[in-house]
């Protein structure tokens, strides 16, 4: 990586305010995934090959990549939670699925910045979102899945998209747009590549900026998402990853590198004047008030994906915005207590047992005894999620166990020595 790139990115993670949150590690994301697993490596070569070639056959042969008929969607939204900060409300849902529509319909009211330069390439992509009213089952879903869960972040590792790993399963992604919403660590946004595996399709968004009422101001126009989706729907970034890289698309100039924050006027790079860098388009990393585009050539590459032999062909048979088949009366939401330490016999005599199954990840960390006044008179190291502590030699009177994990868990119990 040249200096220059690391000045960029750095400048790019501090100007945006969020400290240490890149916009989007979608590139990194497949990268990992292919080195991980070479086979992939294929699939992905197929997918692309398929592109190109069914852009050239279709465009030649009619006008259908123009976006003749309207593709709908069906989204499911997982929820992950762990605090209340976390939750994202149904309207926040509802004002991210609108920007969706807004920007892929081409119905935002800031069209009006698309330099005139760039307004001929500008395009409708025909492409719109609904959330699911029917779920794999064909039961009754607002496609929204709201789950507690006891991890406080996440990685950019797919955990959050099993529930094995104290996240939410994927939807069939042959049928739906999974988006999971949790709070991620380091990156405000990422999406699963074409050819990736199935279980793990769908793009993730930071709790931060999902619909258009988060904490980050210069990410609340709900265009992480836009922009995530664009990958999902095959999209590469605008400068193709690579110094003066190619997107695979005709009428997007090459540029450089990203862009960061707000510019105006022209930015020349890679010989692309005099018309400059497209730093408006939604697959930059520009501010969201600063980008309100896609191109015809962006929008060729996502609708060929619906074409016979496409990596989205399957969505336009989907169940999912079907009326459902079965109608039953929803799981209250709360948080379910099972996960949670608990301690018994309490009040104790001789031994209490710490019961951690929720979450082995306590095992090898240590919990304290404490006393009301706020000594340790006692440290154990958890070494079995069903943890026996010998008491036999405390006064009588209140403790609590006291327990801090350097991702933020903490356990805090209290229990009464006879
Ligand atoms: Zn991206």
């Amino acid at each position: 990586m040249k200096i220059g790139i690391v000045l960029v990115l750095f400048i790019a993670l501090f100007a945006s305010g969020t400290s240490a949150q890149q916009r989007c590690s979608s590139a990194e994301y497949q990268k990992a995934q292919l080195l991980n697993d070479p086979s992939l490596q294929n699939k992905v070569k197929a997918n692309e090959s398929f592109t190109k070639n069914a852009i050239k056959r279709l465009r030649n042969v009619r006008a259908k990549l123009d976006g003749s008929y309207v593709i709908r969607i069906p989204v499911v939204v997982h929820i992950l939670y762990h605090d209340q900060s976390d939750d994202v409300s149904d309207s926040r849902v509802m004002e991210q699925i609108d920007a969706l529509n807004r920007d892929y319909r081409r119905l935002n009211a800031d069209t009006t910045n698309t330099p005139n330069r760039f307004k001929p390439f500008a395009a409708d992509c025909n492409i719109e979102f609904h959330l699911a009213t029917s779920d794999p089952h064909q039961r009754y879903t607002n496609g929204i899945v709201r789950k507690y869960t006891p991890i406080k972040t996440w990685e950019e590792d797919d955990q959050m998209k099993f529930s094995s790993s104290y996240g939410d399963d994927a939807w069939d992604a042959d049928s739906y747009l999974n988006i999971w919403v949790c709070n991620i660590n380091s990156v405000l946004g990422y999406s699963s590549f074409m050819g990736g595996p199935k279980n793990v399709d769908g793009v993730v968004i930071s709790n931060s900026v999902f619909g258009q009422s988060g904490v980050l101001p210069s990410y609340s126009k709900g265009r992480t998402t836009v922009h995530e989706v664009g990958h999902w729907l095959s999209l590469i970034h605008i400068w193709g990853d690579t110094d003066c890289g190619d997107d695979q698309v005709d009428d997007t100039p090459k540029q450089s590198t990203y862009t960061v924050g707000c510019p105006s006027g022209v930015k020349v790079s890679c010989d692309n004047g005099p018309d400059g860098n497209m730093y408006m388009n939604y697959m930059d990393f520009t501010y969201d008030a600063c980008m309100n585009m896609f191109t015809y050539g962006q929008k060729e590459r996502m609708r060929v994906q619906f074409e016979p032999g496409g990596s989205r062909y399957s969505i336009l048979f989907s169940k999912g915005l079907d009326e459902p088949l079965y109608y039953e009366v929803p799981v209250p939401d709360r948080p379910p207590t099972w996960l949670h330490p608990q301690v018994f016999p309490n009040p104790a005599t001789n031994e209490i047992t710490l019961d951690l199954s929720y979450d082995s990840r306590w095992i090898g960390k240590t919990v304290n005894l404490v006393n009301l006044q706020g000594q340790t008179i006692k440290s154990i190291v958890v070494n079995s999620r069903i943890q026996k502590i010998d008491i036999s030699k405390f006064s009588g009177g209140i403790y609590f166990l006291s327990a801090r994990r350097s991702d933020g868990e903490i356990i805090r119990e209290k229990f009464v020595k006879q």
